[in-house]
């Protein structure tokens, strides 16, 4: 039997780029596009553009899914659905992104949080592959967490926001009011690449590995993948971004959540810290690749597992991938 064509359009929308592509059902890229985030008109027009000569030229899209950073109105039901709501990202407050898409893309449309993407990406192509149920976190300008629960990205009334959980003060670090702009010291107004910088006077980058101020940042770090450990069970826990970059970070993360979770729970103090503390490894356009999967997904009402299988670099495999800027 010959399986209908079908052509998957997808963005992953960041708060630096708009990686824009098209994909057919084997997961080969036909075209892919990196415009900057400026203002919504500039970029949001740019996409657009972008998908309408890609459509002239194959045929209507069977789905067209976004990946975004957020927060964003995921509820069907919310009158503001498909809209980036109260994000600090100046501009982009209240943009109503799939409505822009509508009026321009002819397709089921699909949105979910970029950290709910890369986990999709990383369970077909790197650290989350074979597992139903895991949590992909992102440590960089931000703090976000995508979860995986039962194959598929959690959601309920709305995305989680997990990275704005609160909790105790790492010892020597009661002083510092943190920077989140709704909550002050929350995590991410604790922990996330900014907060470093406000808290030390100098990047994340530039401190050196034996500065107090890594001890601190995995402390935070551990009690959100202890609050991870207990509420979701996951089988894995995949720290990226670019905090987690060097300084033997995984590693310092995995000793201070031995500490806090103090032995509770025979499954849990079973687990092998090496494999449940993981790096990502599908690559950096795994937000896209999941971008890609949810599109398909929204079409044919599976997941495209056998993208998976047999993974040559014709298929989506980000590393291989080239980018032209637009
Ligand atoms: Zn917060």
């Amino acid at each position: 039997m010959v399986e209908a064509p079908l052509l998957l359009g997808a963005i992953e929308a960041g708060g630096t780029k708009f990686l824009c592509g098209i994909a057919d059902r084997s997961g080969t890229v036909l075209a892919q596009v990196r415009i900057p985030t400026t203002t919504p008109a500039e970029t949001l027009g740019a996409a657009s553009d972008f998908f309408a000569e890609h459509i002239a030229r194959h045929g209507p899209l069977s789905a067209f899914s976004v990946g975004s950073f957020g927060p964003l109105s995921l509820n069907p039901v919310a009158p503001d659905h498909g809209s980036i709501t109260s994000t600090p990202k100046a501009g982009w407050q209240d943009v109503d992104l799939l409505g822009h898409f509508r009026r321009t893309i002819e397709a089921p449309m699909a949105l979910d949080t970029d950290v709910n993407c890369a986990a999709v990406g990383e369970r077909l192509f790197g650290s989350g592959r074979g597992l139903d149920t895991f949590c992909y976190v992102t440590i960089g300008t931000g703090i976000g967490v995508g979860l995986l629960v039962g194959g598929a990205p959690h959601g309920g009334a709305n995305h989680p926001e997990a990275g704005h959980i609160r909790l105790p003060r790492a010892e020597g670090d009661h002083d510092f009011p943190g920077i989140c702009p709704f909550h002050g010291d929350c995590l991410e107004g604790l922990a996330c690449g900014p907060a470093i910088k406000a808290r030390w006077g100098a990047s994340a980058e530039t401190l050196p590995s034996d500065h107090p101020a890594w001890t601190i940042e995995a402390d935070y770090i551990a009690g959100l993948c202890a609050t991870l450990t207990y509420v979701v069970r996951p089988d894995r826990i995949i720290l990226g971004g670019g905090v987690m970059d060097k300084h033997a970070m995984h590693a310092r993360v995995r000793d201070a959540l031995i500490t806090k979770l103090a032995g509770y729970d025979s499954s849990i103090r079973a687990l092998d810290m090496d494999d449940y503390i993981a790096a990502p490894t599908a690559g950096p356009s795994a937000g896209l690749t999941g971008a890609f999967a949810i599109a398909y997904r929204t079409a044919t009402r599976q997941w495209p597992m056998h993208w998976a299988e047999s993974a040559p670099d014709s298929l989506i495999a980000p590393a291989h991938t080239e980018l032209s800027d637009a």
